[in-house]
This record gives C-alpha cells, sequence and structure tokens, in this order.
C-alpha cells in the first residue's frame, strides 16, 4: 500500500522539494558550520582568511590514544557494540565521574553517543513533549535552540549580557520556570562565552531548582578540563538536584578527537533506558574502535592533556589583551572554553567604509569581506550583540586577525 503510494508520489504529482518535512523547514543550518564553510570557500578562491570559526582543538590526538586505535583494529573489534557502548568503556567513564567529579553512576546510567551532540538531542526527544518548556540560559550553543525545536519542545530564553559575566541569576531562573517546563539545558564552561558557574553560583541556582524536582537539568560539560580559574563543579554534585540531572560530556574538546564522534550521558537510569531505546533505533552503538581508544584515553590522567589547556589558557590571554585596544568592543575574560564573547554593539547603526551594521551578525559579515578574519555572530547564540571568536588557532594567525579586526573598524 505505501509502496504504491510513493510510487504514485514519484510519477510527476508532487515536487520532491516539497516533499521535506515542516521540522526541517522550520530548521536553521548550523550557524558555526555555515561560517566555517564560508571560509573554507573564499579560502579554496584564493582569498587569505583566517578562521576562527569552528570550536575545535587544533591540536593532534594524543599519540596513546591513537595507539589504542590502532590496537583495536588490529585485535578485530569490528562488530556492532550494544547500543549505550561498551561495557568496559561505560565502567571507564563511571571511573572518571567518581575520579573528577565525584558523581557515582552505574554503567547502565551512561549512554555513549556520537559526540556530545547526539547525547543532547537524545535527551531531548527522551524528555520532550511536544509544547513542554526548555529554559535555554543565552547565549547559548547554537545547535541547543534548534535541538529543542527539533524535540518538539518550546525554548524559554533567560538573557544576559557582558557585564554580568553571561551569568543567570537564581531569580532570573525561578521567574522562568512555568508548570509547563520540562527541562534547563547549559552549558558551563559555556560555549560561547567561555563563562563558567563557580561552586557558589550554582548552588544559588540549585536552591530554586531543587523546589521543581519535574524539571530535568541538562548539564553540558564538554569544556570540563579547559577551566583556567577554578576546578570545575558539575551541578549533580549537589545531591538536592542529583536525580533530577543528566550529565553530558565528551572526547571532543578534551582530547581533540572531534571526528571521532564520541560523547556520552550520564543521569537517571529511567532517562538512560529511555535513550537506550530511542538511540537503538536511530544509530546503533557509536563507533568501536574510537569507544576502544576512548576507554584508553578516559583511563589516563587528566594531566596528559594539560599541555593543550596550558596553550589555550595562554591564547586566551593573548587575544583578550589584544581585543583591549580594539575600539568599541567589550569583553569579558572567560573562565574557559577556548572563545571570546565581544559585545560590538557600539557598531550598529553605524556605517563601516560604506558598509551599515546592524547587529552582530551584519558585523561578522563586514569582518569577513573586509578584514578576511571569520568569526560567528552572535544571533544564533541568542545574543545580537556579540561576535564569537574562537581562539583554537595558531598564536601568530590570532594576532594577525585582532590586527586585521583593528584595522578594519578604525
Ligand atoms: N556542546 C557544546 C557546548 C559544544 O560546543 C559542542 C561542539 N562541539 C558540543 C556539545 C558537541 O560536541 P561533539 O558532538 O563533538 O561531542
Ligand atoms: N561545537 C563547535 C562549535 O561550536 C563545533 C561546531 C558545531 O558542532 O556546531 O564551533
Amino acid at each position: 500500500m505505501i509502496v504504491v503510494r510513493n510510487v504514485y508520489y514519484f510519477c510527476g504529482k508532487i515536487n520532491t522539494m516539497q516533499q521535506v518535512s515542516d521540522i526541517v523547514n522550520r530548521l536553521s543550518y548550523s550557524k558555526t558550520f555555515v561560517m566555517s564553510n564560508k571560509a573554507r570557500d573564499l579560502k579554496a578562491q584564493g582569498v587569505d582568511v583566517i578562521s576562527l570559526t569552528l570550536g575545535e582543538p587544533d591540536f593532534d590526538v594524543p599519540e596513546f590514544v591513537k595507539e589504542a586505535a590502532k590496537k583495536a583494529i588490529d585485535e578485530g573489534y569490528n562488530s556492532y557494540t550494544a547500543v549505550p557502548g561498551y561495557i568496559e568503556l561505560r565502567e571507564a567513564i563511571a571511573k572518571k565521574l567518581k575520579r573528577d567529579n565525584n558523581l557515582t553512576y552505574a554503567p547502565n546510567q551512561i549512554v555513549v553517543s556520537n559526540g556530545g551532540k547526539q547525547s543532547l538531542i537524545n535527551a531531548l526527544m527522551a524528555l520532550v513533549n511536544e509544547g513542554d518548556e526548555v529554559i535555554v540560559p543565552a547565549p547559548y550553543w547554537v545547535s541547543y535552540f534548534e535541538m529543542v525545536k527539533l524535540a518538539g519542545g518550546t525554548n524559554v530564553v533567560i538573557e544576559t549580557n557582558v557585564e554580568n559575566n553571561f551569568k543567570i541569576t537564581p531569580e532570573q531562573l525561578e521567574q522562568a520556570i512555568t508548570p509547563k517546563t520540562k527541562a534547563f539545558l547549559f552549558s558551563s564552561p559555556c560555549n560561547p562565552s567561555g563563562s563558567a558557574y563557580t561552586r557558589e553560583e550554582l548552588a544559588g541556582l540549585v536552591e530554586v531548582f531543587k523546589k521543581y524536582p519535574n524539571v530535568i537539568i541538562i548539564s553540558d560539560e564538554i569544556y570540563e578540563y579547559i577551566n583556567y580559574k577554578f576546578k570545575h563543579v558539575s551541578i549533580a554534585e549537589f545531591s538536592e538536584v542529583f536525580d533530577q540531572t543528566i550529565t553530558i560530556n565528551g572526547m571532543s574538546k578534551a582530547f581533540a578527537m572531534t571526528g571521532w564522534r564520541i560523547g556520552y550521558m550520564a543521569g537517571p537510569k529511567w532517562i538512560t533506558d529511555a535513550v537506550d531505546k530511542l538511540q537503538g533505533q536511530m544509530t546503533s552503538g557509536a563507533n568501536c574502535i574510537a569507544q576502544r581508544a576512548s576507554i584508553v584515553a578516559l583511563e589516563a590522567d587528566p594531566s596528559e592533556i594539560q599541555y593543550m589547556i596550558e596553550s589555550f589558557h595562554k591564547r586566551r590571554d593573548l587575544v583578550y589583551d589584544l581585543l583591549q585596544d580594539v575600539p568599541g568592543f567589550k569583553t569579558n575574560l572567560p573562565e574557559g572554553a577556548f572563545y571570546l564573547f565581544p559585545d560590538v554593539s557600539y557598531y550598529f547603526g553605524k556605517e563601516l567604509k560604506g558598509t551599515k551594521i546592524n547587529d552582530a551578525d551584519d558585523f561578522a559579515m563586514y569582518l569577513l569581506e573586509e578584514a578576511h578574519v571569520a568569526t560567528v555572530g552572535g544571533v544564533s547564540f541568542g545574543d545580537n550583540n556579540c561576535i564569537r571568536i574562537s581562539y583554537a588557532a595558531a598564536e601568530d594567525k590570532l594576532i594577525e586577525a585582532i590586527k586585521r579586526i583593528k584595522e578594519a573598524v578604525s
């Protein structure tokens, strides 16, 4: 019956383009990839573009992790893995969560996925019904907003700004909660602002959450190790909210394994069971070789990757200092991640070399065209005033990029 109907459609009665679902039509392209593709296209045309778009460590994967992957291939790891991941990997994740975060999870409370990105959409799809609200503090990572839409939810955005270091207050949180609130989704350290919540700040939010045990906290901690100021704090460490928290993490940022696609979540068993069911129908277990290598990576002492963090720290200081000399840029000193998120609203309504600047996206486009420096405008991060600069790039490129930006606005 279905086959007959498909044949009928494809005989020309309906234009196949018109069959794209409403969900996809409502979705935006990921702006981080749009801008990095633009930079790549310009480079291919011979333009000397410096791309500070993608949040991607510019380091090689540590040698011991590569060795583990090669060994896994030689040892014949080829087959489908368990849907939530190899038990040895989930045990290694449980040990890591205990070692680094003082969190106690059983392996059946952990699901490994194709990157933190899949862990996030898994969590939302496992929880959200049509019309449920998900609170998302802005600036948020671009994909959060679109993922909530994909899951059928409604985004409730809490605004922050550079003056308050892009952090929300307990009062703002409480005001945003309604009977329809299903989840709260945030990253700390934050992409794009780099802000990280301290234990005291999280304690303030926990005071609110504990009054609403049905609100699930989705805590994206993928930049956990990239914190220059204090040891990372997981919100799940607060026993009052442990049972309502999902912790998301992954290998991309800590081990420079972006293309290896391994992320994970840990949370209440009723949620990980639901995610296991969902993932079993959608993608199955993640790549087996990358999973074996991740076991070795997670069992290693975090000091093994300290050189990358030290290098990001140096670059943060470098770019932050250089930006102090760029007129019209207001920048917070972020505690972590590898982004700066300067407020450039000073330029709105003004003309720069004949180009009218109306918002942060116009400004980012102007920088690309005039300075050949690619950044990402803040609009798709839920902030119209700022642009995101990823400083996961070589120091000479960073120095040259800020010099060009300065010239373009002078
Ligand atoms: N969360 C945040 C805040 C991110 O910046 C990213 C981007 N890489 C991800 C999750 C997803 O990373 P991945 O899918 O590579 O694990
Ligand atoms: N998370 C990175 C970024 O924000 C990679 C791109 C993406 O996944 O959107 O740039």
